[in-house]
C-alpha cells in the first residue's frame, strides 16, 4: 500500500530514463514509482487523478529573495505596470503618506526610471508625503530615493559623504538629490534595520505561500544576514523559526551576505580563514532549510548604469559602471571563502565584474584545489564569449535571469547598444558550452512565476515588442529542465530533486496544461492547478 498515486494524462519527469509516464507512487515524502500505465501501480490510500493536466517536478527558483519579497507585498508597489509615470508615484506616496503618522516612513518599492523616465525627485516627494519620511526603492535592488526628511536624519541633506563602492548622488550646486546608490543604501538601511524577526518570519510565510501557488517547492534565497541586502544580522532565525512552527511553506536553501562572515581563530592546518561562527558552512542544514553559498556583490545593476562593464554604456558616455569594492580585495575575500569550505554565489552582471570573479574563481582552484565546487556567477549579465568558454573551463555556474529579457530587456539594450545586446543573459549559448543552467527570477526585481520566466527564455521579447537576442531564445523543454533539474544541480541537491525519480523528494506541481505542448506564446498563461511538496498537497486552485 502506498500513501499517495497521482494520475494525469501526462506526466514529464525530466529524468532522461523515463521522460514521460502517467503515474505517480508517493510513500511518505519520497517518490517509489513512476508508470505508464497507472493500473499497474500499486493500491494507494489517496489518489489524486487530475485529468488532462501535466505533472511536472516543482519548481525551483534558483535566486530569488524572500523576505525583501515578503515585506515589499506590504509596501506601496511602484512598478509599471500599475505606475506609467512620476506623477503616478506621487500619488501613491501620498496616498499612503495620508494613511500614516506624520513620524511614520512611507517607503515603496519597484520603480524603474527607464520606464517612468527619472527618478522620483526629491522636492516633489516631500510635498507628496507632506515632509515624511520616503524611502523608494528601485526595481532591482541596486539604488534607493529618499526624500529630504530621511537625508537631514542622515545628516546629509546639504553635502553628500563618500561611501565606498556607493554614490550618494549630488545636482549641479552639489546638494544631494536623495538618490543613493549600491552600498550608500547602507545609509538608510542603518535607520531602518534589523528587522524583528516577528515581521521577517510573516514575510517569509507570506512569500512563501504565493510561491506554492506558482508551483515552487525549493527557492534559493541569494542573499542574508549582512550588506545592503540583509534584513537583520541574525536573519537565519527567522527562517529556522518559521520552519519550526509550520510556517514554512516551501524548502529553502539560504545564501550567506559575505558581509556577515569574519575571520575564524581556527587551526592554520584547517585552512579556514573565514566563515560563521562553529564552522557552519555550505550544505549544513536538512532537505527544508539548508545553508547554501556565501553571496558576494562584486558590481551593480545594468539598468541602473551601475554595472562594472569593460566599455561605457551605450547611452552614457565616459560612464562604465563600478565595483563595490576595491578589485584586489573583493579577489582574496572569493578565495578565501572557497578555502573556507564555502560555495561563492558572486553577483556579477557587467563584463569587468565577471572577468574579476573568473579570474577568482580560477587562482582559487589553482592554489587550493577541491572537487566539485560549483561556485556560481549571479545574473553573468554580459558575457563576452571568451567568458563563456572560461566559465565552462573552470565548472562555473552562471545563473541568469531570463524574466529579465521581457521585464526589463528595453533598458538592458539602452544600456548596452544592439551590438553588446548580443552578449546579454545568455541561455543557450551557455547549455552549448556544457554549463548547466538553472532556472530563477530574482524576484521582487522582476515577477517570479516560474511559468512566466520559462514563458521569456523561450520568447526573448521584451515589453515593447522588441526582439532580444534571439539567438539565445530556449525550448519550452530546455527552459523547464532550467527551472527542475537546472537549479537543482546548482543547489548541489540534483540526487535529492529536479526530477520525478524513485527515491527522490515527492514535490511536483501540477500544470493545466503540457508547456512543452502549448504555442510558446501561451505558456505564461498556464495555470498551475495543485502542488505538492513532501509527499503533501500544498496547495490546490479554487476551480470555480
Ligand atoms: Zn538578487
Amino acid at each position: 500500500m502506498i500513501d499517495l498515486l497521482v494520475i494525469a494524462d501526462s506526466v514529464l519527469t525530466m529524468d532522461p530514463a523515463r521522460p514521460v509516464a502517467r503515474a505517480v507512487a508517493v510513500i511518505g515524502n519520497r517518490v517509489v514509482g513512476v508508470y505508464d500505465d497507472p493500473a499497474q501501480a500499486p493500491a494507494a490510500r489517496t489518489t489524486l487523478d487530475v485529468g488532462p493536466a501535466t505533472v511536472v517536478p516543482g519548481f525551483h527558483d534558483a535566486h530569488n529573495h524572500m523576505a525583501w519579497y515578503g515585506l515589499d507585498l506590504l509596501e506601496v508597489d511602484l512598478s509599471t505596470p500599475p505606475v506609467h509615470d512620476l506623477a503616478q508615484v506621487y500619488a501613491a506616496v501620498a496616498e499612503r503618506a495620508a494613511a500614516v503618522a506624520q513620524d511614520e516612513w512611507v517607503i515603496g518599492n519597484g520603480y524603474d526610471q527607464n520606464k517612468l523616465g527619472g527618478h522620483p525627485d526629491r522636492d516633489e516627494l516631500d510635498r507628496a508625503a507632506g515632509g515624511r519620511k520616503v524611502w523608494l526603492k528601485h526595481t532591482s535592488g541596486h539604488m534607493c530615493q529618499v526624500s529630504s526628511a530621511v537625508l537631514a536624519e542622515l545628516g546629509i541633506a546639504e553635502r553628500p559623504v563618500h561611501v565606498e563602492g556607493g554614490l550618494v548622488q549630488t545636482d549641479a550646486s552639489g546638494h544631494p538629490t536623495g538618490l543613493l546608490q549600491e552600498q550608500a543604501q547602507n545609509l538608510v538601511s542603518a535607520l531602518v534595520l534589523p528587522y524583528p524577526l516577528a515581521a521577517l518570519e510573516d514575510a517569509i510565510e507570506r512569500a512563501g505561500r504565493r510561491y506554492l501557488a506558482e508551483g515552487i517547492t525549493s527557492a534559493t534565497e541569494a542573499g542574508i544576514a549582512g550588506g545592503w541586502i540583509g534584513k537583520s544580522p541574525v536573519e537565519l532565525a527567522a527562517y529556522q523559526r518559521a520552519y519550526d512552527r509550520g510556517r514554512l511553506p516551501v524548502r529553502v536553501e539560504l545564501m550567506v551576505a559575505h558581509d556577515a562572515m569574519h575571520e575564524l581563530p581556527a587551526h592554520a592546518e584547517d585552512d579556514m580563514p573565514l566563515g560563521l561562527d562553529l564552522g557552519i558552512t555550505t550544505g549544513f542544514g536538512d532537505d527544508w532549510l539548508r545553508i547554501g553559498p556565501a553571496k558576494v556583490f562584486s558590481d551593480g545593476s545594468l539598468i541602473g548604469r551601475t554595472a562594472a562593464m569593460c566599455c561605457d554604456f551605450d547611452d552614457l558616455p565616459g560612464e562604465r559602471g563600478y565595483l563595490q569594492a576595491d578589485a584586489g580585495w573583493l579577489h582574496d575575500r572569493i578565495v578565501d571563502l572557497h578555502r573556507s569550505g564555502w560555495r561563492v554565489a558572486a553577483h556579477a552582471i557587467g563584463d569587468a565584474a565577471i572577468d574579476l570573479v573568473l579570474q577568482a574563481y580560477a587562482d582559487a582552484q589553482e592554489v587550493h584545489p577541491r572537487t566539485d565546487a560549483r561556485h556560481r556567477v549571479e545574473h553573468f549579465g554580459v558575457s563576452r564569449p571568451d567568458q563563456v568558454a572560461r566559465a565552462a573551463a573552470l565548472g562555473v555556474i552562471a545563473v541568469p535571469q531570463g524574466r529579465f529579457v521581457q521585464e526589463i530587456g528595453d533598458g538592458m539594450i539602452a544600456a548596452l547598444g544592439a551590438e553588446r545586446t548580443a552578449w546579454a543573459y545568455r541561455q543557450r549559448s551557455l547549455l552549448e558550452a556544457g554549463m548547466c543552467l538553472p532556472g530563477s527570477s530574482d524576484r521582487p526585481v522582476v515577477q517570479g512565476a516560474p511559468l512566466l520566466g520559462m514563458h521569456a527564455m523561450v520568447n526573448q521579447c521584451t515589453e515593447s515588442g522588441q526582439d532580444f537576442n534571439p539567438a539565445e531564445a530556449l525550448t519550452a523543454h530546455q527552459a523547464l529542465h532550467a527551472f527542475t533539474m537546472g537549479s537543482a544541480y546548482a543547489s548541489h541537491a540534483e540526487a535529492a530533486k529536479g526530477s520525478l525519480t524513485p527515491g527522490k523528494l515527492a514535490d511536483l506541481a501540477v500544470l493545466s496544461h503540457d508547456p512543452t505542448r502549448v504555442d510558446a506564446d501561451q505558456i505564461g498563461d498556464i495555470e498551475v492547478e495543485a502542488t505538492i511538496v513532501d509527499g503533501r498537497l500544498a496547495y490546490s486552485m479554487e476551480k470555480s
